[in-house]
């Protein structure tokens, strides 16, 4: 179809984060025994427009059938192909101070036929955090993590350095081959074309919250502007 040609130069990332939240919704929506939706119903529980949930869809090529909506489960699995969700990744952790030891604690990064994202390495450069074990993983040093990326096949990297050791982090993990960092350092890393990076920052959320709580009548615009 038309849109073809965008998936391959551009989407919007707000597209992908909507993709998320309708990929929960159908699962939940399946979890509960519904068997077909529609866009009305998506737009409806991710409190975006009908026309916005085609949109979104229709950067990926057609999904259900015109009057007829779509199938939950057969949405949900397409949801998780795009995504790359159907796979398995795997994690490391650079920076076991406070946010990575509660990050390595965290029980939830997988969850059957949904995703599945496994912890395979812990790295520091701290000699007394380097040999402690954490949940069933040994912290090892930084220069160990190439071999590890090799071995293990990792895919991805929590940064959780302090933010004036974050682009020397992000270039060991880079180094060693990795192609997606989940930042939680507050700045802005450069990488490679190749490289794609996810930054996480509740202080942001935080600072943006007081502006929405100090102006209630400027709505967050949760859709693209026509
Ligand atoms: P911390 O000081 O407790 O831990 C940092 C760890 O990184 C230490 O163990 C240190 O030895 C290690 N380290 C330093 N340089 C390293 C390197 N080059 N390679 C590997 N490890 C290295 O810090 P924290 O409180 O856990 O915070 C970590 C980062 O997360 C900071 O940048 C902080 O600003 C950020 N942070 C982000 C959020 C968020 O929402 N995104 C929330 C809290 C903290």
């Amino acid at each position: 179809m038309a849109q073809t040609q965008k998936t391959e130069l551009s989407i919007p990332t707000a597209t992908i984060s909507r993709l998320v939240t309708y990929l929960r919704i159908l699962t939940n929506l399946e979890k509960s025994g519904v068997n077909r939706t529609s866009s009305d119903q998506l737009a409806e529980e991710a409190q975006v427009s009908a026309f916005q949930v085609r949109k979104d869809l229709a950067y990926f090529g057609r999904f259900g059938t015109r009057g007829m909506g779509y199938t939950v489960l057969t949405l949900r699995r397409e949801l998780q192909r795009i995504l790359g969700l159907n796979r398995h990744w795997n994690v490391v952790i650079i920076g076991m101070g406070r946010l990575g030891q509660a990050l390595a604690d965290y029980p939830g990064y997988k969850e059957n036929n949904l995703y599945d994202f496994n912890l395979k390495g812990l790295f520091d450069i701290d000699p007394a955090k380097i040999g402690m074990t954490m949940h069933g993983i040994t912290v090892s040093h930084v220069n160990d993590l190439e071999q590890l990326v090799r071995e293990q096949n990792i895919d991805m990297g929590f940064l959780t350095v302090p933010v004036e050791k974050a682009q020397d982090a992000a270039d060991a993990l880079i180094k060693a081959g990795i192609k997606g960092i989940l930042n939680f350092a507050p700045t802005v890393l450069e990488v490679g074309e190749d490289v794609a990076v996810e930054q996480v920052d509740f202080m942001a959320g935080m600072k943006r919250l007081a502006f929405y709580i100090l102006n209630p009548h400027l709505k967050a615009l949760k859709e693209d502007e026509e």
